[in-house]
């Protein structure tokens, strides 16, 4: 039985007294609420993941990093290791979020060699794909969906790697405030799960979450929730405050 997973995807924002103190609001209050069910995520900044572990030891609270490089170590000014990470007891990294792709042009390709480094460091990957408005529009959903699944796990074999989970996040959605329908998450959701038991088997497409990332919000979570292939959110905006995110958790462990 899959658990429904809340992440936080907090990009750029909240500083150390920021991020400190959302994570001492929030503490406390997932000890109160039955939430059994839910697995807790936050990528903060880079900076911040060691300060926010060490808060949210024992707790059911998870802290991750929002990107990671493709490569091991070495002359590459600015990047963050999978070996850096896994020293300051990083819980997961976001790999593939449409910011990075279109900012920072990373490739499938790319993705899928951050991809094997987090497998060599035994870090959990949310690996991010989602079409833009444009393609959407013109029809070729389904084919991004696929092209980017095929391309970041061509020849990887997911049946040893059940953790990895996916976020399919329409690229129109993120931080606009238009989420897509449930139906219309929902049927891209059912895609992906096919295309795992067809790529793979029925176990790991079973095994494997499907997030939905796109304006989610207290508002809309249930309804996105109650679809049948939708195992939890990956969440910008919404989870930047503490009682919103406790507000969703709730939601989630009341399903
Ligand atoms: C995101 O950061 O991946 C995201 C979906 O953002 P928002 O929830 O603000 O749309």
């Amino acid at each position: 039985m899959r658990k429904i997973i809340v992440a936080g995807n907090w990009k750029m924002n909240h500083n150390l007294a920021e991020a400190t103190k959302f994570v001492q609001d929030v503490l406390p209050e997932i000890k109160k609420i039955k939430a059994n069910n839910v697995e807790m995520f936050i990528a903060p900044s880079f900076l911040f993941i060691e300060k926010l572990k060490e808060l949210a030891t024992s707790s059911q609270l998870k802290i991750g990093s929002q990107d990671v490089s493709s490569q091991e170590k070495g002359a590459y000014t600015g990047e963050v290791s999978a070996e850096m990470l896994t020293s300051i007891k990083c819980d997961f990294a976001i790999i593939g979020h449409s910011e990075r792709r279109s900012y920072h042009h990373e490739s499938n390709e790319l993705i899928r060699t951050k991809l094997n480094i987090l497998f060599a460091h035994k870090l959990r990957p949310i690996v991010c794909i989602g079409e833009t408005l444009e393609q959407r529009e013109a029809g070729i959903t389904k084919d991004v969906i696929l092209t980017q699944l095929k391309g970041c796990f061509a020849d990887i074999d997911l049946n040893s790697h059940l953790d990895v989970v996916i976020a399919y996040e329409p690229v129109w959605a993120i931080g606009t405030g238009k989420t897509a329908t449930p139906e219309m998450a929902e049927e891209v959701h059912a895609l992906i799960r096919n295309w795992l038991a067809e790529t793979y088997n029925t176990k790991t497409a079973e095994a494997i979450h499907i997030l939905y990332g796109g304006s989610v919000s207290p508002k809309n979570i249930a309804e996105l929730l109650a679809q049948k292939n939708i195992d939890g959110g990956l969440i910008g905006g919404a989870a930047l405050k503490a009682d919103s995110y406790l507000e969703m958790i709730k939601i989630a462990g009341e399903l």
